[in-house]
């Protein structure tokens, strides 16, 4: 496989990371996940915007983010995904110093830049059935904005996800859903959408927004507003929503079947639009 490293495509085996980088160390970076069907990148300028704006937060200097849309199609293409269904991964680390200290390195420390392409199967069968949720207390920083590799909270969930049968962990804070592990929720009331305000305790999805403006054509008025876990099971509808996940049907949170235990039919809706945005 060949990948993008510190401004070189090379075979990934010649990838070498100091001990010493900030992401190793730290968790000190962030990262990006973009969907390419058929060779073709999804949203890929929302996609660098958040990049963009996750390495201002943070302060880090990465490289000019414009640069990964010809990077990220060499990738796909060396890698022979042109003509199927993939996905990009890229990471910007503040780079390697020494010795270890939290204050950060010297200005002229060079980012380590990371990218590669790999091939991406679509949940096909998940989006027909549906999946079961569970709620797990949001244990995370208050800057989920910021699409950072420190993901242990979020990895945590996901693995208690998965013991229990389900196919993501939704967190709660302070008694509200806010989101998944790698998705943002949102639920049907009365044949409105509603999801978690956009803020410092969200990842502003990529997916959601495109979901927002499917909404907005088919006339399904869409609300930013906290849903209380107490509320849950007043909800028509669930779904979460991701890059990797499109538009996923949830007919179970923790022991509460969702309407009939089947996907909704709005969930379907959206669903089948945005399919039709990305094939
Ligand atoms: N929320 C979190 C915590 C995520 O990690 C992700 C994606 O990885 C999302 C939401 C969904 O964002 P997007 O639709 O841009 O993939």
């Amino acid at each position: 496989m060949i990948v993008y490293f510190n401004n070189r495509f090379i075979p990934k085996e010649e990838v070498k990371i100091s001990p010493d980088d900030r992401g190793f160390l730290f968790a000190d970076g962030v990262y990006e996940v973009i969907r390419s069907y058929d060779g073709k990148l999804f949203r890929v300028e929302d996609h660098l915007n958040r990049l963009e704006r996750s390495l201002r937060e943070l302060r880090i200097k990465g490289p000019d983010t414009k640069n990964f849309k010809t990077i990220a199609d060499k990738l796909i293409q060396d890698n022979h995904m042109g003509n199927g269904d993939a996905a990009l991964y890229i990471q910007i680390t503040r780079g390697a110093a020494t010795p270890r200290k939290h204050v950060f390195p010297d200005k002229e420390t060079p980012p380590t830049v990371y990218a590669y392409a790999y091939p991406f199967q679509s949940p096909h069968e998940e989006w027909k059935k549906g999946i079961k949720v569970i709620l797990v207390p949001d244990i995370r920083w208050t800057r989920c904005d910021i699409k950072s590799v420190g993901l242990l909270p979020n990895a945590m969930a996901c693995q208690q996800a998965r013991e229990n049968g389900a196919g993501e962990a939704v967190f709660v804070r302070d008694g509200v859903i806010t989101e998944g592990s790698h998705t943002n929720f949102c639920a049907i009331f009365d044949k409105e959408l509603v999801t978690y305000p956009k803020s410092n305790y969200i990842l502003a999805g990529i997916t959601r927004k495109v979901v927002s403006e499917i909404c907005r054509e088919l006339n399904i008025p869409v609300r930013e507003f906290p849903i209380f876990e107490k509320d849950i099971e007043k909800a028509d509808e669930c779904m979460v929503l991701g890059t990797t996940t499109e538009v996923m049907p949830v007919v179970q949170v923790n022991d509460h079947i969702v309407g009939d235990g089947k996907p909704g039919p709005l969930t379907m809706k959206l669903q089948q639009a945005f399919r039709e945005r990305v094939t």
